[in-house]
């Protein structure tokens, strides 16, 4: 599909999204860059892809006439987040080219079939495996659990998300409590890891085969929720770097996937002084981790999904800068150092004109209306000439924001 064609009656090469997050949003922006024109499906008026795209469906995601109506205003549709119901993607499918498809989306949902898929392609993989785990869908399983997966985290199967859907538990009593909290859906539960670090890999497959990476992504998380993601020589060791990378395109290459994917890892110790990687969860779209690619790269991760959803030369992205990548929550609308604060239930903007004074700042906000703790607002990315430059910069607008 060529940006800025037009088909026999005069519609333009329009591109679709299901969900109008700040994913699809992002999506939407690289979509228009490029000279496509976009339809965003989202129940919600004010949804920050909504805002911003030629065409806005508002209705329910397994709504068949705004379904219909997407694929009659799309050439290629993809999604912004894997909670879209698989069906609803399969049905788009009869009707236009749909990356990724609801095969690979369906996988992603649940964590139980990402696991056994990790483990499918663990042999292809350098032996890359999830951490030690069972189901638990019934009061059996829950008794059957082995003393080798506690003390663990008991995680729901379907829509968890930034440490939703989570408990912590040491041991049996805790795992009984926690299912009946969590409400006694299926769930997993996996043996806690010592965790030393966590990294993420972004690769995109196009429909020919063609697969390219992104580097090695170095994430921190505060409160379950990423805070933080660098990418530069020495965060990652290149060894550990390149494993993730090819794991990363044989766990895509298994799926028959199209499109952007995110993979997590954890890097936990050996037992030989050395770390290992453990493959954690799958994202079927871009993801809060790649958001760097926008200022440190030749082609960002939205581009890239454009390209692959179109059906468009994918390039192996080049890094050009060593780049962090600040997550905006809505808390430092709350923060001390948020100016004119009258009240501090009030919410209050943060100092963005100090902080874009800061050498290599480039700010991203989502277009939300009100802030709120933990709502992600926008992210802050990073770039300069040198490491030390970068994390100099990161700590100053840290200090700004705190
Ligand atoms: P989410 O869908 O909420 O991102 P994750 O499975 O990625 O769910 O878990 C969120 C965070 O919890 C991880 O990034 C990691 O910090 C921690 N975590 C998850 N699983 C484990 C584990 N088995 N051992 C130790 N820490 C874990
Ligand atoms: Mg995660």
């Amino acid at each position: 599909l060529l940006p800025g064609a037009t088909d026999a009656s005069g519609r333009p090469a329009t591109l679709g999204v299901m969900g109008g997050g700040q994913l699809g949003r992002m999506f939407v922006q690289a979509a228009q860059a490029m000279g496509f024109s976009t339809a965003v499906l989202d129940p919600d008026a004010d949804s920050p892809a909504g805002l911003i795209s030629h065409h806005h469906i508002r209705c329910a995601y397994d709504d068949p006439k705004g379904l219909a109506q997407l694929a009659r205003c799309s050439d290629a549709i993809t999604t912004e987040f894997e909670n879209v119901p698989a069906p609803a993607l399969a049905s788009l499918a009869a009707l236009r080219p749909v990356a990724p498809g609801a095969a690979s989306v369906a996988i992603a949902q649940d964590r139980a079939a990402e696991k056994a898929h990790f483990e499918r392609c663990a042999a292809d993989n350098d032996g890359v495996r999830p951490a030690p785990h069972a189901s638990i869908d019934s009061p059996e399983q829950l008794a059957a659990v082995a003393a080798e997966l506690l003390p663990g985290i008991l995680k729901t199967a379907r829509l968890g998300y930034d440490g939703k859907g989570q408990a912590r538990v040491k041991d049996r009593a805790e795992l009984a409590a926690a299912w009946d909290r969590l409400g006694r859906v299926p769930c997993v539960l996996e043996r806690l890891l010592p965790l030393r670090a966590e990294c993420s890999v972004i690769v995109a497959r196009g429909a020919d085969d063609q697969c390219v990476s992104f580097p090695v992504q170095k994430n921190t998380h505060r409160d379950g929720i990423l805070a933080v993601t660098e990418v530069y020589d020495g965060a990652i060791d290149p060894a550990l770097a390149r494993r993730a990378q090819a794991a990363t395109m044989a766990i895509a290459r298994q799926l028959g996937y199209v499109g952007v994917l995110c993979v997590e890892y954890f890097l936990v110790d050996d037992g030989r002084g050395g770390l290992d990687l453990v493959v954690n969860e799958m994202a079927p779209r871009p993801h809060n981790s790649g958001h760097y690619t926008q200022n440190a790269c030749d082609v960002s991760q939205f581009e890239a999904q454009v390209r692959a959803v179109a059906g468009l030369p994918l390039r192996a992205p080049v890094q050009h800068s060593p780049a962090i990548m600040l997550n905006l929550l809505g808390d430092l609308w709350f923060a001390p150092n948020a100016r004119h604060a009258q009240a501090s239930d009030t919410p209050v903007t943060p100092p963005w004109d100090e902080v874009l004074a800061l050498p290599g700042t480039h700010l991203h906000l989502y277009g939300k209306a009100s802030a709120r703790p933990g709502r992600k607002m926008g992210h802050l990315n990073i770039t300069g000439p040198t490491v030390a430059a970068v994390r100099d910069t990161a700590a100053k607008a840290l200090a700004l924001l705190g």
